[in-house]
């Protein structure tokens, strides 16, 4: 099961994208430095395909792509909920996931256009520092690009 914090739109998690962001908690990381420490709490509502589904309505005439923040906790469950997206909106709702994985956990190709990898590490600072240890990847027709660098 995945639980949400809250969710915003927002402009600079994604480039060129219009992203609802929503925030999942039970965050299996313990980034020293976090941003958001109550994430890694088991805490907030149930996310399910029926909350999605609202969420989707309300906002899907605002935003181009929906990223799962957090979710690492239970990815059986983030790639059926992302595939739903795709499915019950056609691929007209681009889809992504910030991971803490250091590397690009495995299947999240085949459900995500953009995932984002690695934990928060504070000696070389998050996507928007050119030391930073986070990657931004690109996923189109299993072509896998960094684009990192747009961050920046
Ligand atoms: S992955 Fe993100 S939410 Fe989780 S501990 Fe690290 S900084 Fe915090």
């Amino acid at each position: 099961m995945l639980k949400y914090v809250d969710y915003d739109i927002v402009f600079q998690e994604i480039p060129y994208e219009v992203t609802l962001a929503v925030n999942l908690s039970n965050c299996p990381y313990r980034c020293k430095g976090c941003h958001s420490p109550h994430l890694q709490e088991n805490v907030g509502k149930e996310l399910t395909e029926s909350t999605l589904s609202g969420l989707l309505q309300a906002y899907e005439k605002a935003i181009t792509c929906i990223c799962f923040m957090g979710g690492d906790a239970d990815t059986g469950e983030l790639y059926r909920l992302a595939d739903f997206v795709r499915k019950s909106r056609e691929g007209t709702i681009k889809t992504a996931w910030y991971s803490g994985n250091d590397r690009l956990p495995e299947n999240s190709t085949d459900y995500f256009d953009f995932v984002k990898t690695g934990p928060f590490i504070e000696a070389f600072g998050g996507l928007n520092k050119k030391t930073s240890n986070q990657r931004l990847y690109r996923i189109d027709n299993g072509n896998i690009t960094d684009i990192t660098h747009r961050m920046r």
